[in-house]
Formats: structure tokens, sequence, C-alpha cells
């Protein structure tokens, strides 16, 4: 019997299932957290808990992990961390583990391959092959962590940024059953707070942008002036800037609930100072904070990394109009695992 992903289920129906079996649900929920935390693999042993019937139906039932590592390499600069998915049907994809002071925030994919084409991002020159399932986005998620604790010993659940291969909101029912079973798998103890979806601005997906849990929105943004973003951003032709301003407006943001918005610092290009005016103008009119990234050149880049001197001046020109700034460091970008640069080398 062919077994089914665990992981493609909700919470909800797996305790459906549980119950369907005729199980006792108060071990149920510790099973499954020892699942997620720490087995990674089926079969299940022997539990005094639950009944041989019930273990033998669970093991030939379901399969744990959709997904095997293929390769797995880490940063000589720092301790950033590539991951290489085969996935079931032979297709890659690409996860990253970033550390940010005593945790570590996993860099997800969505999609294999991406349909946006962003002129500067190396997933952009592939094109779309697939979505993702549910249950191998969660399955990146779970295979990192319990990598991560068997290096590293963290306890504490890493954070998550949709900002791997692929735009999330072109995927976004799948999205929003993934971040629904983050927030309620037991054993993750994941909050909304700490997920993070980032987006070229894909109207469709913008426009649901409240069916999903309250997560954070970081919206790449990279030039404030129409046209120079089409020439960087093609989706910009259909999706201006003028067009996701209007759809960001229609919602409620507060200092609590600010859009964070990504620009990538492309030197020589749109690192200039009017380019930060402009740019000030536009995230002014929201509860806000700018991500400064410095572009990450890849094998054969157009673009090329700003220098000091004009990234310095661009964080300074925001900050005196008083825009919350911060500067990405580059993390991994020796074994291109940096922003922008995954396409399954
Ligand atoms: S930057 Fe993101 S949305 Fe743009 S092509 Fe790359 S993966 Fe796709």
């Amino acid at each position: 019997m062919k077994r089914v992903p665990l992981l493609s289920y909700s919470y909800q129906e797996i305790c459906q299932w549980w119950c369907d079996e005729g199980a006792k649900l108060g071990p149920q929920k510790r099973i499954f957290s020892e699942i997620i935390r720490s087995k990674l693999s089926l079969p299940l042993k022997s539990d005094s808990e639950i009944s041989d019937k019930l273990l033998h139906k669970i093991n030939e039932t379901f399969e744990f992990l959709p997904l095997i590592a293929e390769d797995i390499r880490e940063s000589k600069d720092d301790r950033t961390i590539k991951y290489l998915f085969r996935l079931s049907d032979g297709t890659k994809v690409e996860s990253v583990a970033v550390p940010f002071h005593k945790k570590y925030t996993l860099c997800l994919s969505s999609q294999v391959g991406c349909a946006m084409g962003c002129k500067f991002c190396f997933t952009g020159t592939t094109g779309l092959t697939r979505h993702l399932k549910k249950e191998e986005i969660l399955g990146q998620y779970l295979f990192v962590w319990n990598h991560l604790k068997d290096k590293f010993g963290h306890p504490s659940t890493p954070n998550i940024v949709f900002m791997g291969q692929g735009e999330p909101l072109h995927n976004f029912d799948v999205l929003k059953e993934s971040i629904e079973s983050f927030l309620e798998f037991p054993g993750l103890g994941l909050g909304p707070k700490q997920i993070t979806v980032s987006t070229v601005g894909h109207a469709p997906g913008l426009k649901r942008w409240q069916e999903l849990p309250p997560v954070n929105l970081a919206i790449s943004l990279h030039s404030p002036f129409e046209k120079e973003r089409t020439q960087m951003m093609p989706v910009n032709k259909v999706w201006s800037i003028d067009s996701l301003l209007e759809i960001l407006e229609g919602y409620p943001w507060h200092h609590r609930k600010r859009i964070n918005f990504e620009y990538l610092l492309l030197g020589d290009h749109n690192d200039s100072l009017e380019h930060a005016d402009a740019l000030a103008d536009i995230v002014s009119r929201f509860p806000s904070m700018v991500n400064l990234i410095p572009f990450n050149p890849y094998p054969e880049s157009p673009f090329q990394r700003p220098s000091d001197e004009r990234l310095n001046a661009f964080k300074l020109r925001l900050v005196e109009r008083k825009i919350r700034t911060m500067v990405r460091t580059t993390k991994g970008d020796d074994i291109l695992a940096a922003c922008g640069q995954l396409a399954n080398q």
C-alpha cells in the first residue's frame, strides 16, 4: 500500500484519523509532538500508551519526510548552512539556515524555481518548474531544525522566512495551509510573529493577505521608480508600485504590525541619494522598516555589489529622513546561500 505523507494533513485531520481508528486522543498529542521534535522517521517503536495494532496502522499508512537531503554545505565565514533537497519526483529545492545571535532563521522555498524572473536573482534565471506541496514546505523546516539540534543542540524553534526559491504568494493556498500547520502542530510552539512572508508584490496574493494568520509581511521593492523597477523585476509591468501601494493602504498597519520593505542595493544602479529620497517618500506612508541588502554577485551576474561609501550614504539619508533602517549583513555567499543566489548548485 502506498503510504501518504503525514505532513500533508492538518492537525485536525490527524486527530480525526486517530479517532476514526478508535484510539483515545490522550497520547496522540505527545506522540505526534515526539515525531515532530526528534524522531523524524517512521516506523514508530512500541509505545506503552497505544496498541500494537494502531502502531502498525500508523507505520503502514504514513511516510514522514517527503524529501531527502542530497547535499549540506556550511559556510566558512559564519555558521550559515545550505541544504539541497531532492523531492519525490526528482526535482530539487534549497533551504538555508541563517544564524542570528543564538538562534537560527530558516529561509524556506515555496516553489521549485520561480516564475517572477527578477533580473538580479539566480533562481529567477531557472523559471518555474512547479509549486511545492505543504508537506514539502514543512519537511524542509523539520529536517533542518532537527539537523541543527543534532549539530549545535539549539533547543528553540527557529524563525521562518519565506525568502528561498519561489514567490510564496504565487502558491497562496499551500502557503496558507503550511503557515496554519506551523502554528498548530504540537511540538513546534511557533507564533505568527516568528514567520515572515516575503513577496515581490504579487497583487492577487496581497489582496488575500488577511486570509493568512497575522504573520509578518516583507515587500521586495528594490527601486522606487516604476520604469527602473520594471527593468529589474518584470512583474512590475503587471503589478506596478502604485497598484501595490494602493492594496497595502487598504490594510490597517500599525507600529506593531509594520511592513518590512526589502531593498537590494546594486552598485551604481539603484544606490544613489535620489533613490534613497524617493524610497523614503514611499515607505513613510506606512509604519515600516527598510532592510538594505547589499547585492551578492553570482556567476555571470550583470550587477555588482555597492561600494561601502554609497551603502553608508544611502543608509544615512534614510535615517535622516527618520526611516527605520537596517543593513542586512551578507551570510553564506561563499556557498551561494545568500539572498538571490539559490539555484540548486
Ligand atoms: S527574487 Fe524571489 S521572486 Fe524574484 S525571481 Fe528570485 S525567487 Fe523569484
